[in-house]
């Protein structure tokens, strides 16, 4: 069941809109001002935010903002009716849509629905990438571009490059890289990673003028 984190002051038509998105089968909890709002913005997990703009306690466009520093919940803010200024406020501070009050309740639920499509298609794209400088690793599709261009790597060489990818600017010692990418158990010598580093070097092109690799004498490597 969606929860829906609603809120706005106007009692009246808190309750009617919690009527009518708990008759969709949302799940809606109402707030009545921007402080309590921003709270339990922050507090839980939430499909969708209605955030009104004029509130008591703090204006929605801060309680927007706020927000959006600190998480990616949608957000449909409640505008005046025909408010230009409201209505680019309110998308400049982050919101993903609005809706002029007053407005029938079909149009309201329709932009819901419309923003819950956007985040599930969004949700379908749940690859985990990681992006330093040029470089961008899809680690789960496990393929590594390098401006745009997939650079083909082995399993050791693509493990070992996730690790400078996400510990860059931290020194990596070789025993570290070993126990990361070859494992514990591991039987092969702390030289191998010299020899892989510099395959990945080699692949990725860095092979003298702008290295992304450095080697730390006696100590291991940074990717910076
Ligand atoms: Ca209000």
């Amino acid at each position: 069941m969606k929860r829906i984190l609603l809120i706005e002051d106007e009692k009246n038509l808190v309750r009617f809109i919690q009527l009518e998105l708990e008759h969709e089968l949302f799940e809606v909890q109402a707030a009545y001002d921007g402080k309590t709002g921003l709270e339990l913005a922050l507090q839980e997990e939430w499909d969708l935010i209605l955030l009104d703009l004029m509130l008591p306690g703090l204006h929605g466009i801060e309680v927007c903002r706020r927000i959006r520093a600190a998480k990616k919940t949608p957000i449909l803010m409640l505008t005046a009716r025909d408010s230009v200024v409201d209505r680019v406020s309110g998308l400049d501070s982050g919101a993903d849509d609005y809706m002029p009050k007053p407005f029938a309740i079909e149009e309201l639920l329709a932009r819901i629905r419309a923003i819950f499509r956007r985040t599930e298609l969004e949700r379908n794209d749940t690859h985990e990438k990681l992006s330093f400088q040029n470089i961008t690793v899809d680690v789960d599709a496990r393929i590594v571009y390098k401006d745009q261009q997939i650079v083909p790597l082995t399993k050791r060489e693509f493990d070992l490059l996730v690790m400078f990818m996400k510990n860059h600017n931290l020194v990596l010692t070789r025993d570290m890289l070993l126990d990361q990418v070859w494992g514990y158990d591991s039987l092969v010598e702390t030289n191998v990673v010299d020899v892989y580093v510099r395959y990945l070097r080699n692949k990725l092109g860095y092979n003298g003028e702008t290295n992304l690799i450095h080697t730390i004498r006696g100590i291991g490597y940074v990717m910076r």
